[in-house]
């Protein structure tokens, strides 16, 4: 009856304010993300803003992931790039995306110390399939994953996922939340698979934000300033359709998860100058399973 009650009382804070997850304490936030046995999700949806890591906030450190990749082309160049730094990302891939010349880029991934993921295997909206589509998707993905790790001769123990279009619950009739606990268990005997999300956002995806842009916003969350987001609008025809939007951040939160995609050029030198700024200015990276939200507590193997 409580956990009900405490998750109603949840749902109302996140209605009446966008900015709810900070309002809950880290100690919530990490209960939450336990995949608590005696708990199922509900199709009322609290938003994958509860799921940002305060435990970074102020600590001057980043986490970079990129989303939707492999790319043929620009998945190298930022992996050079990260290499020059010395920096390790996590790598969201869209399974599907694997095939013969696009697996030595993971693999080469992999050797350099980053960490492969799951984004899903087609990209799909969780929200707009059903469950067994969900499932299976899900489930080919994550196996696919392991593939990759099984082509490096590595085992894959700290596995992520991360919903496209940070898409989910918002179905009545099945929570993604809890597919994801039930492939879990049959593909690990255990709840393994971590959902991840992000603190900061670059808008990297929409076309008229710049290399510069990228670098610009990853910047200001650390040191404040001007910074970009997008709004959506409709051209003559009536096409919905995506530009940036400048506004200034104030108080910036000083550490956090970074959102990327690696399938646009502009992250090769949007990066690059922001790691350059970071390694004058002290500003460090860190990586998933070093951050207190993310840590992979379990012993994870896959059962075959
Ligand atoms: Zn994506």
């Amino acid at each position: 009856m409580f956990l009900f009650f405490a998750l109603f009382m949840s749902v109302a804070q996140a209605q009446n304010c966008s900015l709810a997850a900070h309002d809950m304490t880290l100690e919530d936030i990490l209960a939450d993300k336990q995949y608590p046995e005696e708990r199922r999700y509900t199709s009322t949806d609290r938003g994958f803003r509860q799921y940002e890591a305060p435990s970074t906030h102020g600590s001057n450190r980043f986490a970079l992931t990129f989303d939707d990749g492999p790319h043929e082309i620009y998945t190298p160049q930022i992996l050079d790039v990260l290499k020059a730094y010395d920096v390790k990302a996590t790598f969201f891939i869209v399974t599907d995306r694997i095939n013969a010349r696009t697996m030595p880029i993971l693999v080469r991934a992999l050797q350099e110390g980053h960490i492969i993921a799951s984004h899903s295997a087609d990209h799909a909206n969780s929200n707009e399939i059903g469950e067994a589509a969900f499932k299976a998707s899900l489930k080919s993905s994550l196996l696919k994953v392991k593939a990759v790790y099984d082509a490096a001769g590595m085992d894959w123990q700290e596995i992520y996922f991360r919903y496209p279009y940070a898409a989910y619950g918002t179905r009545a009739d099945y929570h993604q939340m809890n597919v994801l606990q039930q492939v879990s268990q049959e593909l690990f005997g255990d709840n393994c698979v971590q959902f991840a999300f992000w603190d900061i956002d670059t808008a990297d995806w929409v076309a008229d934000i710049t290399p510069a842009d990228v670098a610009q916003t990853l910047k200001a969350n650390f040191v404040g300033g001007r910074a970009y987001d997008f709004e959506s609008y409709r051209d003559a025809r009536g096409r919905l359709l995506y530009r940036k939007v400048p506004f200034t951040i104030n108080s910036p939160l000083k550490g956090g998860v970074v959102l990327q995609h690696d399938i646009h050029q502009k992250n090769i030198e949007g990066t690059r100058s922001f790691l350059e700024f970071a390694k004058q200015n002290g500003i460090e990276s860190t990586t998933l399973p070093e951050i207190e939200e993310f840590k992979v507590e379990r012993d994870c193997h896959f059962l075959n």
